[in-house]
C-alpha cells in the first residue's frame, strides 16, 4: 500500500502527529464531518461532480511551464513550475475550497466560513460559496486587511461578511481563534472550512485529498514534456502545507524524487522574526492538533514574521511534522531577501510575477539549482503576485538589474 492510502491512521495520526484535540461541543460535529468525508470520499457522484467544477470553473488542468530563461540564468538544473497561480482566483486554495463548499452542500448546511491570512483562502471560499449559493463569514486580522486590501475588497464583492480580529497581534493566529469561536456557536448549520492541512482531524487529511490534483497532474504533465521522467528534486513553501502536499503527494512513493518543503526565514533565526516552524519549532499543540510549533517562553505559540502573509503560522500541518520526523521530505528556509530577490526575477525573466508565498520556493530553486547540473526541479508556484505588487513597489521599489 502506498503511503497516501496508510496515512492518516482511522483517528487521524500521522506517526506522532495530528490527531483531534476537541472543546465538547464540537465532538459531535467533527464526527458529523468524519462520517461525511468517510462516505463521500468514496462516492462517484462527489468525485464526478468535482471533476466538473475542476475543469469548467476552475480552469484545470493548470499547466507546467519550463523556466528556461531562469535555468539558463542560473547554468546548472533545468526549472520547471507548476502554474496554480494560473487557477481560478490566482493561488492554489481554491482547490480545497471548491471540494470543502461541496461537501457543505452535501451535508446540508447554510454556510461556510473560516479565517484569511493573506486573504487568498477568504477569496476562494467566498468564490466557492457564490458558486455554490451559501453564506461566507471570514475572519481577518487587521494587520492583513491593510496588506492585503485588494483581496477584502474582492470577499466582499463576492457577498462574503468580512469580520476584522483587532487583538494580540492582529494576524492569521488571531483569525483563526476568532473564526473557531464563532463558528462554535452556529456549527449546526455552518461548515468551518480550514484553509490549509491543518487543524483537528479529518481537514489535514481532507485538504491534502483536495489538494492532491495538483501533485496527480504534475506528475502526468512533467513525464509528457520530458519523454517520461520524473523532476528529481520538487519543491514548494509551506505555510501550514496544503501547497506542497497536494504537489508532493504526486510523487511521495517514488525514492528517485527529492521532496523539499520551504519554510518563511523572514528577517533572522531569532524567534519573533520568521515562521521556520519545522526547522526551530519543537512539539505541542495548537489550535486543536498535535505538531511542531513556535512557542515563547510562556509556552504559547510566538509571534511569526515573513515578508508573505499566506505563510505567518507558528505551527504546520501534522503531516509535515512526521514527514520531517521520518525524513521523507527535506525541509529547508528561505528569507524575505530572498524571497524578493526571486519575486523581482520571475517577473523580469519569466513574465510571471509571484505571490510572495511561492517566491520562497523559487528562491530555493534558483540557490539549488547551481549546485545540480544535468538534474530537473520542479517547483509549485501556488499563487500570482497582483495581490502583493503595492506593498513590494512602495516598501522595496521595483528591484535592481
Ligand atoms: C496561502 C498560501 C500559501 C500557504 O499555504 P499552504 O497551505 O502552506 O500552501 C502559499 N502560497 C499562496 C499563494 C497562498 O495563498
Amino acid at each position: 500500500m502506498g503511503y497516501l492510502n496508510s496515512n492518516p491512521t482511522r483517528d487521524g495520526w500521522f506517526g506522532d502527529y495530528g490527531g483531534a484535540m476537541l472543546p465538547p461541543p464540537l465532538e459531535p460535529h467533527f464526527k458529523e464531518i468524519r462520517e461525511a468525508y468517510d462516505q463521500l470520499s468514496k462516492s462517484g457522484e462527489f468525485l464526478g461532480e468535482l471533476r466538473l467544477i475542476r475543469k469548467h470553473f476552475q480552469g484545470r488542468p493548470t499547466p507546467i511551464s519550463y523556466l528556461k530563461n531562469l535555468s539558463d540564468l542560473c547554468g546548472g538544473a533545468q526549472i520547471y513550475a507548476k502554474r496554480e497561480d494560473l487557477n481560478h482566483t490566482g493561488a492554489h486554495k481554491l482547490n480545497h475550497c471548491m471540494a470543502e463548499a461541496l461537501l457543505a452542500k452535501h451535508m446540508g448546511k447554510t454556510k461556510i466560513m473560516a479565517e484569511t491570512g493573506a486573504g487568498q483562502h477568504g477569496v476562494a471560499l467566498a468564490t466557492a460559496a457564490a458558486y455554490f449559493g451559501l453564506e461566507c463569514e471570514i475572519h481577518m486580522g487587521e494587520i492583513d486587511i491593510e496588506k492585503e486590501a485588494p483581496n477584502v475588497t474582492r470577499m466582499k464583492l463576492l457577498g462574503a461578511q468580512v469580520v476584522p480580529v483587532g487583538f494580540g497581534g492582529r494576524s492569521l493566529k488571531e483569525a483563526v481563534d476568532s473564526a473557531f469561536q464563532s463558528y462554535v456557536a452556529q456549527a449546526e448549520t455552518a461548515l468551518f472550512c480550514i484553509g490549509s492541512v491543518v487543524g483537528p482531524h479529518p481537514f489535514p487529511k481532507m485538504v491534502r485529498d483536495f489538494q492532491s490534483i495538483v501533485g496527480i497532474e504534475a506528475r502526468e504533465q512533467f513525464a509528457e514534456m520530458t519523454d517520461g521522467q520524473l523532476p528529481d528534486i520538487v519543491a514548494a513553501c509551506v505555510g501550514g502545507g496544503s501547497n506542497a502536499m497536494g504537489l508532493f503527494a504526486g510523487f511521495i512513493d517514488e525514492e528517485a524524487v527529492a521532496l523539499y518543503g520551504v519554510e518563511p526565514l523572514g528577517t533572522s533565526s531569532n524567534l519573533g522574526d520568521h515562521a521556520a516552524t519545522i526547522t526551530y519549532g519543537a512539539d505541542g499543540d495548537i489550535h486543536g492538533f498535535r505538531t511542531l510549533v513556535l512557542t515563547d517562553e510562556a509556552g504559547e505559540p510566538a509571534p511569526v514574521h515573513t515578508v508573505a502573509s499566506g505563510l505567518d503560522y507558528p505551527g504546520v500541518g501534522p503531516e509535515h511534522a512526521h514527514l520531517h520526523k521520518i525524513g521523507k521530505v527535506n525541509y529547508v528556509a528561505a528569507d524575505d531577501k530572498e524571497a524578493l530577490d526571486s519575486f523581482y526575477k520571475l517577473s523580469r525573466h519569466e513574465g510571471i510575477i509571484p505571490a510572495l508565498e511561492s517566491a520562497h520556493a523559487v528562491a530555493f530553486a534558483l540557490r539549488e539549482a547551481p549546485k545540480n547540473p544535468g538534474k530537473s526541479i520542479l517547483l509549485n508556484l501556488s499563487g500570482r503576485g497582483d495581490k502583493d505588487i503595492d506593498y513590494v513597489t512602495e516598501t522595496f521599489g521595483f528591484g535592481s538589474e
